[in-house]
């Protein structure tokens, strides 16, 4: 396999007069010093000419560039969110009418995507138990275009077999678009046979919980299909990634391997910690995790297995008070997202998975008392694990 990590260190841009890093390049267009140019570049008879912002621009290819380095990809499109990179990827996989068949456990903004708006363009999804693969199958028809799935699920944390689910994908001639925002580096989705993998680059990518932003990973074909003048849903629907933001996370991807493995090391501690003490902990490092072998199997070596981890505490009500507890004692913060250097909590089923219905909820597990915890890597670890033992201690007595 291919070393990304240099891969990624060998991505090298310059500024303009030889500075380290690359220049932020805020035109929103271009000079055509031949007018001629300007006309064969709109009839896509002449390719790599810069034109406008929203379809092509410096900064924004050299992070692009830097991601697909890293993933292992020939292509990628930084793009303005998460949701941007989800739904600009299908609609331009499955344009109108068509049927998309998905893992129950994704991240409720993607439920809400499938349920109440790819409808409205006449786009049925059917949702399966991710780990049920004769279900998965069993679920396609002969309109399905596209197989969905997260690699590591939000919040419940399950591992989708993601060689199997290329080979379903494969038999039935559909894409497998995967949403590899809780595996960063963990594991390439690509080198399993996803077709298009995808980021919300405000989690790890990021790291510092301070933009909005995403990526869509996948053949340099499928990439320049997304930014074509007359079909390209990035180049006209607009979910294109600003300079700025690019900049940013260019210069932030050198350290993301190290913060990735701190995130892991940190929340391996306090996942075995908890679990010595009996608490219901779901860390998929731990051998108690059901699909800790699937997940080490698609591991690459040396980052762990991630900064997720669930608690569950019974009831909502009862996990907001353990999440107000650790609050008070600065062990993280109860907000919603994930990746930051430090811990951040939220209750799912009445935050980021409330878009699914409460019955829903229960047939994929997703229990009201899930307490979800993006690890941070801030702090000593030893004292971190005491703060959360006193304080379950206080809860729970
Ligand atoms: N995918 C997953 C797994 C997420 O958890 C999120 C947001 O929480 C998204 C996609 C959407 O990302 P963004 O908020 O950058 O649009």
């Amino acid at each position: 396999m291919k070393n990304r990590i240099q891969d990624l260190r060998d991505a090298q841009d310059f500024g303009e007069e030889g500075g380290v890093v690359p220049v932020i390049d805020v035109a929103a267009t271009s000079t055509f010093m031949n007018p001629a140019d300007m006309e064969r570049t709109f009839a896509g008879e002449l390719q790599g000419c810069y034109l406008y912002s929203r379809h092509s621009n410096p900064t924004v290819n050299a992070f692009s560039r830097k991601f697909a380095a890293l993933e292992g990809t020939e292509a990628a499109l930084g793009v303005s969110s998460g949701m941007a990179a989800i739904a600009a990827t299908l609609e331009q996989l499955v344009p109108t009418g068509g049927h998309i068949v998905t893992s129950r456990t994704v991240y409720g903004g993607t439920y809400a995507l499938f349920k109440n708006v790819l409808p409205r363009r006449g786009i049925d999804v059917t949702f399966v138990d991710g780990g049920d693969l004769k279900a998965l199958e069993r679920a396609i028809r002969p309109e399905t275009r596209v197989l969905f799935t997260e690699t590591l699920s939000n919040p419940l944390l399950r591992i989708s077999d993601l060689k199997a689910y290329s080979a379903i994908a494969k038999r039935h001639g559909l894409k497998l678009v995967v949403d590899n925002t809780f595996a960063p580096l963990l594991v390439h989705p690509g080198d399993h046979g996803a077709d298009v993998t995808i980021h919300s680059c405000t989690k790890y990518v990021s790291g510092s919980a301070d933009m909005i932003a995403g990526v869509i990973c996948s053949t340099r074909e499928f990439i320049q299909s997304l930014i074509d003048v007359n079909t390209g849903v990035v180049m006209l629907t607009g979910p294109i990634m600003d300079a700025r933001i690019a900049h940013e996370l260019y210069v932030r991807l050198d350290h993301l391997p190290l913060r990735v493995k701190a995130h892991s090391e940190m929340a391996l501690h306090l996942a075995r910690g908890m679990e010595s003490k009996g608490i219901p902990v779901i860390y998929p490092g731990l051998a108690s995790h059901p699909e800790h072998s699937l997940m080490t199997g698609m591991l690459n070596p040396g980052f762990g297995h991630g900064g997720m981890l669930t608690v569950d505490c019974g009831t909502a009500l009862k996990a907001m008070e353990l999440a107000n507890e650790l609050q008070k004692v600065k062990f993280g913060l109860y907000a919603v997202s994930l990746g930051f250097s430090r811990t951040l909590m939220s209750c799912p089923s009445v935050s980021t998975s409330s878009e699914i219905p409460a019955d829903e909820q229960k047939e994929m597990d997703l229990t009201p008392g899930l307490l979800r915890l993006s690890i941070g890597f801030t702090g000593d670890p030893d004292l971190m694990l005491g703060r959360f033992l006193d304080s379950w201690k206080k809860v729970f007595g």
